[in-house]
């Protein structure tokens, strides 16, 4: 089973719910938040790299200057001057069309190096895999496809903050999505933006209330929303003196309640 932790806005705890989810219950986590990993705070240990790349054009020296693979591109990632072209591969995104239209074969693929896929061992056991974009890079997506390649059967995943591909990408295999949100009216804006990007996409979700006790009724709207509160984490100072150590909260209780109603739901 694998469960996906997001939230329509950054910050919420996703992380800090995701990573004690997996401290609790011994699921090993993914964490698909690529621009920004934070989960590695939590699990330290030995560490094992690996680049990925992907696919991007080079122009031969037979290119006659047609413009078919401009014209072609989607992203504007090509240009075509009097006498050469050139190829913007930070913003390519390796579709391949201008590779497979080009009437002169003029073009090859080449792999350029976009980040890496860190695995963390400790005593043995792979705890985390996270990866890490290159800096200059536009699109996480490659990365969290080549993570998804060898998942365990059973997995928690970190996915990156928002409602678009990346997030879509990382909810996509997963079987249960918990939805984290704190009480605030941008936080539980952006909670139903989630949420409909996860019901669009036909997969069971709970809410998660991170910071509860705050006085923003987020409780009373998700009822309103027919959304299923799994868990409330409380607004208590020690939880985020942990948190600023990096250390778990690691409340059995508070997470393994939080676990059980997933198991439940599906
Ligand atoms: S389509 Fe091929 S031949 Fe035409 S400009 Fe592009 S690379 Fe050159
Ligand atoms: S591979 Fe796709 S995105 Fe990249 S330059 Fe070619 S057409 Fe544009």
């Amino acid at each position: 089973m694998k469960i996906a932790v997001a939230s329509g806005k950054g910050g919420t705890g996703k992380t800090t719910v995701s990573a004690n989810l997996s401290a609790v219950t011994g699921i090993k986590l993914y964490d698909f938040d690529v621009e920004e990993p934070n989960a590695k705070i939590f699990f330290k240990g030995n560490e094992k790299s690996r680049d990925v790349y992907r696919p991007v054009p080079e122009v031969k020296e037979n290119c006659t200057l047609c413009g078919v693979c401009r014209e072609v591109c989607q992203y504007n990632a090509i240009v075509v001057l009097k006498d050469s072209i050139m190829i913007f591969h930070e913003i390519c995104h390796s579709c391949g069309a201008c590779v497979y239209l080009c009437p002169e074969k003029a073009m090859d693929e080449v792999k350029r190096k976009i980040g890496e896929i860190i695995d963390v061992y400790k005593n043995g056991k792979c705890i985390l895999t996270y990866g890490k974009m290159d800096i200059g890079e536009v699109s996480p997506v490659p990365i969290i496809k080549e993570m998804k390649k060898d998942m365990e059967k059973n997995a928690i995943i970190d996915c990156p903050p928002g409602a678009s591909c990346p997030m879509v990408e990382s909810v996509k295999t997963a079987d249960f999505v918990v939805l984290v949100a704190e009480p605030t009216p941008f936080s539980f804006h952006d909670l139903k933006i989630a949420a409909n990007v996860v019901k669009e996409l036909k997969k069971p979700f709970g809410v998660v209330i991170n910071k509860y006790g705050l006085p923003y009724n987020i409780e009373e709207r998700c009822k309103k929303e027919n959304y299923e509160i799994i868990g409330k984490i409380p607004f208590d100072r020690k939880f985020a003196e942990k948190y600023s150590k990096g250390e778990l909260i690691k409340d059995k209780e508070m997470f393994g309640e939080i676990y059980d109603r997933i198991l439940e739901i599906l």
